[in-house]
């Protein structure tokens, strides 16, 4: 399988970008927002980087370790033949739980939240946030998933399942789109809604550490930190306030960001309950 050599799996995500944006042309959740083609550059600039920086390390990715562990026969799945659906499955649900312990530490621990930042900094959600990742955040995410591989010695093409639809979902789950009602209630039951991560990405202290999932709610749910999509508010504000605040959103400050620690510096917590008003 050579979908990671050349640029197969490149042009598979400008696709599913592309068709993000014009599903958000068609069905916006929030209307009137003004395209700005320098913020998708800024965001898909953050995409960029971390694309160089993980291309330059293949040991690091999880497709260069499952290549090593087939070699030497490392792990569950290289202990017996399993189909390509298996292995798969085991595959996505291994790294969405993975994921989701490793974003509540990005939260949690503010040397971490410093490379994650940079993804909160964004004052809009659309399609374009999705690419909208600090490298560091990349590599850390990049190292926690290579136990995952050993362990369970998944294959080279469960690892390609998982890219294209971990690809699809992060996307998916940041686009500028409202489904309907009826369809949220449901999907929302089981896997991560737009309206689900959008609450994440709420300015509101209360919100930020909740809805951490990636591709399923379930986490979320099984460990009590789940927000329902329905305390979505029309106006709700976007991004991060105060010193955390990325400013200006340029370039450089994106880049430079994980470097950067404020006076006051804390990640927004929401207040004790017995001192709000
Ligand atoms: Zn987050």
């Amino acid at each position: 399988m050579d979908f990671f050599r050349g640029v197969t799996g490149l042009y598979f995500a400008l696709g599913v970008l592309a068709s993000a944006l014009v599903l958000e042309a068609m069905m916006p959740w929030r209307r009137g927002v003004k395209i700005s083609p320098a913020r998708w550059v800024r965001n898909a600039s953050m995409s960029f980087y971390s694309f160089i920086l993980l291309g330059l390390l293949p040991l690091l990715s999880a497709y260069g370790a499952a290549m090593i562990a087939e070699a030497r026969g490392l792990g569950v799945f290289n202990q017996m033949t399993a189909p390509l659906w298996v292995t798969a499955l085991a595959a996505i649900i291994a790294f969405d739980l993975t994921a989701y312990g490793v974003h509540r530490s990005l939260h949690k621990w503010y040397f971490l939240w410093r490379t994650h930042r940079t993804h909160h900094g964004d004052a809009h959600i659309d399609a374009t946030t999705s690419l909208r990742f600090h490298p560091f955040e990349a590599l850390v995410r990049a190292i926690i998933d290579l136990p995952v591989v050993f362990l369970l010695g998944l294959p080279e093409e469960a690892i390609v399942v998982n890219f294209v639809v971990l690809t699809v979902v992060n996307t998916f789950t940041h686009t500028n789109i409202a489904l309907a009602p009826s369809v949220e209630r449901v999907l929302s039951r089981i896997l991560v809604t737009p309206h689900i991560h959008r609450l994440h990405h709420s300015a509101a202290p209360e919100h930020l550490d909740t809805n951490l999932g990636t591709i399923f709610s379930l986490w979320d749910r099984l460990f009590a930190t789940f927000t329902p999509s329905d305390r979505l508010r029309e106006n709700e504000v976007f991004g991060i306030e105060g010193p955390e605040a990325i400013t200006p959103d340029s370039f450089a400050n994106l880049a430079l960001d994980p470097f950067r620690k404020p006076d006051h510096a804390a990640i927004p917590k929401p207040e004790p309950r017995d001192a709000r008003p």
